[in-house]
């Protein structure tokens, strides 16, 4: 089963022809290229990071014009006001490293920033906009690291595509009308309300022609000048007086926060599945662990107990994901504030220890955390916020280099704040808004300097020869790990080809109800699902935008979340 799809998604690609061919609808089933492959939230960027690769641009290269298209013409989702992790597999080496571009607390942050009057947290969506939730942005001083290691072509270079289509304008994309006319909680932010609505309170439209020349000059600054223009001088300044000078919400960044932000670079997290190896995002993202405990409890149980949109699979892979959402919630945060047991949590034999727990024919309820074998503190598990803003790229260039970027502002327009051109991250309301929970600290607890909890798990996967065979990632909140480990399953269980197993109807279980997303798989699923004890929640449509790009002979076939806007193209 698993061959005779690759091999219909081989045949269906060589038979389209080259050069043209990978560009996609989302979700087809096999865009295909023989060297070089971009996949990305929206189909200008995308363009602009395969202009990199063609003038002989690394995979990093790519991303960096990728991601600066991103923040015009995705800016609700991500942008140089946000933070990033980016996973890269050097072929030289044969190496994955991470960079950490986290958005980071400033020194006026404070473990009780989040509760409001009798000490109780404030929710989630009174603590979004302005400027308390603003954190120091990661994403330029990350890109210019991986840049000084593996960039090829000049920096300035990299901007060129997005300085020209900020200047020049771009028709609006279905996502982007989509959120700003679903987004009326933010309709009255004067920054939204000027740069995406008519002076008639209509709102931009998909096709209208949006410029933003204040961006294109914010990134002629950085292009010439490096992240020091960024986190110093004229930008720093604006994005000090947003947050102080908010119209809700002030927070206290200083230019000193910004100017003493750090990137830094990380050993991903790994761990094997079956005869593959996977590599995904470390603390402060819980997302590699998450997913590692996920597959490593799922291997006990055969491939065919795991085919996609089963009941035996759906079941399985809810179970397994209770548990590891349990440990998540209350070992992980930032590594350099609080002791993550990241052995114990990856420890084979814990792992199978909590596998076992695993009833085949029934729901455990909520799982508690479990007990790793590494010394770690009395810790409450966090409660989990929802909502998302986030874009997730894949890239694979000429060498092999291939990177997986997971990029984000945090909520739906971040803090709904803008300066010169792009919006301002919340990623500080990703802090456990309580910094202690039933008498005990949170290990996610707000303090200054601190990196925010994530999820994000850009994730690549290796064959038993230790050689590339695909990478994916995605937006989603927490509910990036599940989205995540269910398409990684479905491609390696399942043998789909990426678009398909993107594609796929969401199940998902965050140690809460089984979450089903409206669809005849799912609706036909749901009654024996609740035959077997679960408690279900169906939603219409889940927030993924997965993008995947998998090795197969002779070249790469990815795929896009039709969920978005994203498109998959290479030569
Ligand atoms: N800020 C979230 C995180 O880092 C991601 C939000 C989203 O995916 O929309 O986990």
């Amino acid at each position: 089963m698993r061959c005779a799809r690759l091999f219909l998604a081989l045949v269906l690609a060589a038979s389209l022809p080259f050069n043209t061919i990978a560009r996609t609808a989302p979700g087809f089933v096999a865009p295909f290229a023989k060297s070089q492959m971009v996949a990305a939230a929206n189909p200008l960027a995308a363009d602009a990071g395969l202009e990199m690769l063609r003038a002989g641009g690394s995979a990093v290269d790519a991303a960096i014009a990728v991601q600066m298209v991103l923040g015009l013409v995705e800016p609700e989702s991500s942008g140089i006001g946000g933070g990033a992790f980016m996973l890269l597999f050097d072929p030289k080496t044969k190496k994955t490293t991470s960079f950490d571009g986290r958005e980071v607390a400033p020194a006026s942050a404070r473990p009780d920033m989040f509760l409001g009057s009798g000490g109780k947290p404030r929710t989630k969506m009174e603590a979004i906009p302005g400027g308390l939730s603003v954190g120091i942005p990661g994403v330029v001083a990350m890109l210019e690291m991986a840049h000084r290691k593996y960039g090829k072509l000049p920096w300035a270079r990299l901007f060129q595509p997005a300085i020209k289509l900020a200047d020049n304008g771009f028709p609006v994309g279905p996502k982007l009308a989509r959120t700003i006319k679903g987004f009326t909680r933010g309709a009255n932010m004067p920054d939204i309300k000027a740069r995406f609505y008519h002076p008639d309170g209509t709102p931009l439209a998909q096709g209208e022609i949006y410029r933003n020349a204040e961006y294109a000059d914010s990134l002629r600054k950085i292009a010439r000048g490096g992240a020091r223009a960024f986190y110093t001088g004229e930008i720093a300044q604006a994005i000090v007086d947003k947050v102080h000078n908010a119209p809700v919400n002030q927070g206290g960044m200083t230019l000193e926060d910004l100017a003493n932000f750090t990137p830094l670079e990380r050993e991903p997290v790994c761990g094997p599945y079956r005869a593959w190896r996977l590599c995904s995002m470390g603390p402060p993202s819980s997302g590699g662990i998450a997913i590692v405990q996920i597959l490593g409890m799922l291997q006990r149980f055969p491939a065919s107990q795991l085919q996609p949109g089963t009941l035996s699979e759906v079941h399985l892979r809810a179970q397994a994901s209770r548990l590891a959402y349990a440990d998540r919630a209350k070992f992980v945060g930032d590594p350099a504030f609080v002791k993550v047991p990241v052995k114990g949590l990856l420890d084979k034999d814990y792992i199978a220890g909590r596998a076992a727990l695993i009833d085949p024919a029934k729901d455990m309820g909520t799982a508690a955390a479990g007990n790793p074998p590494e010394k770690h503190a009395a810790l409450s598990p966090q409660r989990s916020p929802v909502l998302h803003g986030t874009s997730h790229m894949t890239i694979v260039d000429k060498t092999g280099q291939v990177i997986a970027m997971t990029t984000s502002v945090e909520s739906v327009f971040g803090a709904e704040v803008m300066v010169k051109g792009f919006f301002l991250n919340n990623t500080l309301t990703d802090f456990s808004l309580d910094p202690v929970l039933d008498g005990l600290p949170v290990a996610n607890a707000p303090a200054p300097g601190k990196r925010p909890l994530s999820a994000m798990s850009p994730t690549i996967v290796f064959d038993p020869n230790g050689d590339f065979l695909l990478s994916v990632g995605s937006p989603g909140g927490p509910a990036i790990i599940g989205y995540v480990a269910q398409t990684v399953v479905a491609m390696l269980d399942g043998g789909l080809p990426p678009g398909e197993a993107i594609a796929l109807p969401r199940q998902l279980n965050l140690n809460s109800p089984t979450r089903l997303e409206r669809s005849p798989t799912n609706d036909a699923l749901e009654p024996q699902l609740k035959a077997m004890g679960h408690t279900v929640t169906v939603v219409t449509g889940e927030g993924s935008g997965l993008h995947g790009i998998r090795k197969v002979k002779g070249g790469y076939i990815g795929g896009a979340d039709p969920r978005r806007d994203g498109v998959v193209i290479g030569d």
